[in-house]
């Protein structure tokens, strides 16, 4: 039976990475009915790895894979550009330590894999090993989050070294963090220019179909088929990957939380700027206190980036005056870390949205006879989602990976009630976690 999706993604074309890119070649859209051996749907990290995979494990079927806007205009290349190798907020999920190591296997798997592929198709994309400094402005946080993460660091016997308000203030400009625990292993990149090229390099039995939204769907028969509004696809199997947008099919819509964040680049320093920064050339910090802190990178084009704000938005969309606050926002915790450096003015604003569950496991399995989903990528999907993807096209195959285990032992994630049960919750637990986090902000 076909269900129509309810909602769209859609691309406000204010994406700040990929503005600083050249153009793009789009694909071709849908039209006509086609037949497939494999249909996917979504070209972000998920989606694309999953394809790849695909085609590794059977190099003769045909596969398609179908976007509703453009490569890189989606939550793939509107993230803060964060390749973590690392469980990513030990110190405050629910990983254990051995959970963890094998998060850290699946991880590196995975982080290995987008290396390779950076490097055999020279994907331009700034991907750098920066490691990243994870910060705490207060000694509470330092004290709670960084020692909790520090513990975990120390029993799976990873590389690490605080650093205090003085080193942070040498190393990137600002003497707004109290303590940062620096791990080396994290790459950093545009995510844009990533994802485009992750895409672009597909093999050559993969045709991939942009501005293609999927605007019904059949994924619980034998023979799954989608819909746009000018072509269908029949497919021998179907793979959904699309994050955020599971919901609309009617799939995990009682297991994950959609969640909207707001991300900003400034335009390129100065020399002079840049002269009052730190030694170090490009850096990128995450927050200790996930949900009131806040993302920050220095680019290698000497812009600063911000991601901020952490909301429930189960209808997927926001408003101007939401964003308009939130990039006033942005703009004020910039300049609050910079003093020195006079009026940063940013020149790009966006959101964007992802999927979390309760347990930060993922949302991953069948949902039809021949239908799979991956869903979930808990913030951190530039890693998580590429092994994502590559093991939900390994169990539609029936392809035994030796990693499936070591992903899966988080479990998948749990249910959560229904609306509007879970718009009050939900919304209870955020305002309580960004109000005990409102000194990290
Ligand atoms: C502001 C921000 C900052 C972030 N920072 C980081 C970070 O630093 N590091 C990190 O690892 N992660 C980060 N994330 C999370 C990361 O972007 C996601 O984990 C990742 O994009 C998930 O990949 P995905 O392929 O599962 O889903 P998505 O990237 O959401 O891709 C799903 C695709 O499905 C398509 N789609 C949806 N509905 C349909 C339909 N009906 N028909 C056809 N196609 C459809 C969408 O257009 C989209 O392209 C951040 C996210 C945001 C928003």
């Amino acid at each position: 039976m076909s269900i129509r999706i309810g909602r769209l993604p859609e691309d406000d074309q204010s994406n700040g990475w990929s503005a600083l890119l050249p153009p793009r070649r789009v694909n071709a859209s849908l039209h006509g009915e086609m037949d497939f051996d494999w249909l996917v749907v979504g070209a972000g990290y998920a989606g694309v790895a999953a394809a790849r995979q695909l085609a590794q494990l059977q190099p003769n079927a045909s596969i398609a894979l179908i976007e509703a806007g453009v490569v890189g205009e989606n939550a793939s290349g509107r993230n803060s550009g964060f390749a973590i190798d690392l469980p990513h907020a030990p110190g405050i999920s629910e990983h254990g330590i051995e959970q963890g190591r094998r998060a850290i296997r699946v991880g590196r798997f995975a982080l290995g894999e987008l290396d390779r592929l950076v490097k055999v198709h020279r994907i331009d994309c700034g991907w750098e090993k920066r490691g990243r400094y994870h910060v705490a402005v207060t000694k509470q946080v330092a004290k709670r989050s960084l020692a909790a993460y520090e513990t975990h660091l120390r029993a799976w016997q990873e590389p690490y070294r605080w650093f205090d308000r003085d080193e942070l203030q040498e190393a990137l400009g600002t003497a707004y963090y109290g303590a940062a625990i620096h791990t080396p292993g994290t790459y950093l990149v545009n995510p844009a220019s990533l994802i485009r090229g992750l895409a672009d390099s597909l093999p050559p039995q993969v045709r991939l179909f942009e501005n293609s939204p999927v605007i019904e769907a059949d994924i619980r028969s034998s023979r799954p088929s989608v819909r746009t509004p000018n072509g269908r696809i029949r497919a021998g199997g179907l793979i959904l990957t699309v994050n955020a947008f599971s919901q609309s099919f009617g799939v995990y819509s009682a297991r994950q939380i959609p969640i909207l964040l707001f991300a900003s680049l400034s335009r390129p320093l100065s020399e002079e700027q840049v002269r009052q920064l730190g030694s170090e050339p490009t850096w990128g910090v995450t927050p200790a206190h996930g949900m009131a802190g806040s993302t920050l990178r220095l680019t290698r084009e000497r812009r600063l980036m911000i991601r901020q704000g952490f909301e429930y938005s189960p209808g997927l969309r926001t408003t101007n005056a939401r964003r308009e606050k939130a990039r006033q926002a942005n703009l004020a915790l910039l300049r609050r870390r910079f003093p020195q450096l006079g009026p940063i003015e940013l020149e790009h604003f966006w959101a964007g949205w992802l999927a979390v569950s309760h347990n930060h496991a993922p949302a991953f399995g069948r949902v039809g006879p021949r239908s799979f989903a991956a869903s979930c990528c808990n913030g951190s999907g530039i890693v998580r989602h590429t092994a994502s993807g590559m093991f939900i096209a390994d169990l539609a195959l029936g392809h035994d990976h030796s990693l499936v285990a070591d992903f899966l032992s988080q479990g998948t994630a749990n249910y959560i009630p229904p609306r509007p049960l879970r718009d009050l919750g939900v919304s209870l637990a955020f305002s309580y976690g960004v109000w005990t986090g409102r000194g990290e902000r």
